[in-house]
């Protein structure tokens, strides 16, 4: 297998850069626990060249056609998927997750945002508006030099949700990935240059919380794209309002899937496995409160207690493994303080709860029966394999208990019912939600939040006016009238 070591922790102006000064970053593989990379944080002068490529090579970029501009995406498209094994990988060596995941979950969805992204940068125009003999017309323009922070659980479609859309619309952009995981942006890096993107067009900066601080204050910096926890989302969204910069902010969740009794049996448990337990639970818009109305409540726990036994837990790398580690020994620590938490609160523990006998941070899939609504375990995010399994009675009594949380990001139902189905998700407050599935997330459909879950919408036509912003020109065909 190949070094996993990149020749150099960042990528700026076309070309890999060191800075051993920059504090160390070990790179930990999580099915092992051993460290296989070492990278160096950015120091202010790796953060001012990032920044100061970018912003020549975006004054160049946003002159280039559109056409052109997604021609460039498109080909680094076709590069994503060609090298679709050796991304995943490295995604999978980054993060932990299993291979059968990242083969089909990760560079793949970065190469649909790169190609939906290219096809749509020809559809970048202005609007004429008739007054009369006058008339207005508007330019869509980018925004100039914009910043991407991910978080560490998808960090190659991470990146490539936030650099498609950027670049199509004219921007340049730094990225700082996750410090936890910040090997797979260097690769979208290269693969840009390869594909054809001008040097410093997109540069990748390394480094923790303080180097994203000072990339989101940077003067130069029009737009801030965060994917992250709501803690850190309220401080970005903060420091970016201080310079009336342009936010986009994936955050946490906590969301609702609820599961009417007309459901059929075997989709809902699919689609509580979906929401609770891809990528080890490590997903934003897990549906990790799972109401499930009494009537089914048992046979619902049977059948996902049954449908638990199948996961394949294992070395991630083996495509059979089904469900690998979580990302950090420090993640396995918070999501087994959680555990804690549910069981003495009073929650009933159907499954897991234990860590597995093996090397790595690996936790077994856990579920939580007769959770109640004051529960820690159903409050807050817990972003990990944690499924927390309340009951119910009533549609108007689900709806009012899913809504009842700060977050907004998700939400689901189940039901054969469909006018239910539609009334309920009408009521339901999430930005991007599901009848009768869980956590699809394809490119042509708006990603976002609503309350704390975050800001702007990320993939789609949407996404457009989150990373450009529109001129209106008045034309005035007549005489100037004045007062004097
Ligand atoms: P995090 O908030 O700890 O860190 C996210 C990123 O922000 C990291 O790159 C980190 O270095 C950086 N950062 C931290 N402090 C900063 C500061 N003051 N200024 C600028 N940057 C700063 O999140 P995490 O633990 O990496 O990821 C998990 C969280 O991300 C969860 O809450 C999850 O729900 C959320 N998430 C959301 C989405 C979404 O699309 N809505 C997707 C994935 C993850």
């Amino acid at each position: 297998m190949y070094d996993p070591q990149p020749s150099a922790s960042h990528y700026i102006d076309g070309a890999y850069v060191e800075d051993n000064t920059g504090t160390p970053i070990p790179v930990i593989y999580p099915a092992t626990g051993e460290v296989i990379a070492t990278l160096h944080a950015a120091t202010p002068a790796v953060i001012d060249a990032a920044l100061a490529a970018a912003e020549i090579a975006q004054k160049q970029w946003a002159r280039v056609t559109p056409r052109e501009r997604g021609r460039v995406l498109t080909r680094a498209a076709q590069i994503m998927r060609a090298r679709n094994r050796e991304l995943s990988v490295l995604e999978t060596r980054d993060t932990g997750k299993p291979l059968q995941e990242t083969l089909v979950a990760d560079a793949t969805s970065g190469a649909d945002a790169l190609e939906y992204f290219g096809g749509v940068a020809n559809g970048l125009t202005g609007e004429h508006i008739p007054l009369g003999d006058d008339w207005v017309y508007t330019i869509r323009e980018a925004l100039g030099v914009c910043v991407g922070i991910g978080a560490w659980n998808y960090p190659t479609q991470i990146a490539c949700w936030k650099a498609a859309p950027a670049l199509a619309c004219g921007n340049a952009m730094v990225f700082k990935p996750s410090e936890t995981t910040p090997l797979c942006a260097l690769k979208i890096a290269e693969i840009l240059t390869e594909a054809g993107a001008p040097a410093g067009l997109f540069n990748v900066v390394q480094g923790m919380g303080a180097v994203g601080a000072a990339l989101v204050t940077d003067p130069r910096v029009a737009k801030v794209s965060l994917t992250g926890s709501v803690p850190t989302g309220r401080k970005v969204y903060a420091a970016a309002a201080e310079q009336m910069k342009h936010v986009t902010m994936e955050l946490g969740g906590k969301s609702p899937l609820v599961i009417f009794d007309d459901a059929d049996l075997d989709n809902a448990v699919g689609g509580a496995i979906n929401g609770n337990f891809y990528s080890s639970g490590q997903v934003c818009s897990n549906g990790t409160r799972v109401f499930v109305q009494k009537g089914i409540k048992e046979v619902f726990l049977a059948r996902l207690a049954e449908r638990l036994k199948n996961a394949v837990i294992g070395d991630p790398l083996d495509e059979a493994t089904s469900f690998g580690p979580m990302v950090s020994d420090r993640q396995m620590q918070i999501v087994q303080g959680y555990i804690e938490k549910g069981k003495a609160e009073g929650a009933r523990l159907v499954s897991g709860g234990g860590r597995v006998d093996r090397d790595g941070f690996y936790l077994e899939p856990t579920v939580f029966a007769d959770v109640t609504d004051d529960m820690t375990i159903a409050r807050e995010e817990i972003f990990g394999p944690v499924m927390a399994v309340l009951d119910f009675d009533t549609e108007a009594e689900a709806i009012a208990r899913a809504n009842a949380t700060e977050y907004g990001l998700s939400a689901g139902v189940f039901t054969r019912d469909l006018s239910r189905g539609h009334r309920v998700i009408g009521q339901l407050r999430a930005g991007s939600c599901f009848i009768n599935s869980y956590n699809d997330a394809p490119v042509e459909a708006p990603f976002g939040g609503v309350k704390a879950s975050g800001v702007g919408r990320e993939n789609s036509k949407a996404a457009l006016d989150h990373w450009s912003q529109l001129k209106s020109v008045y034309v005035r065909m007549g005489d100037v009238e004045a007062a004097f």
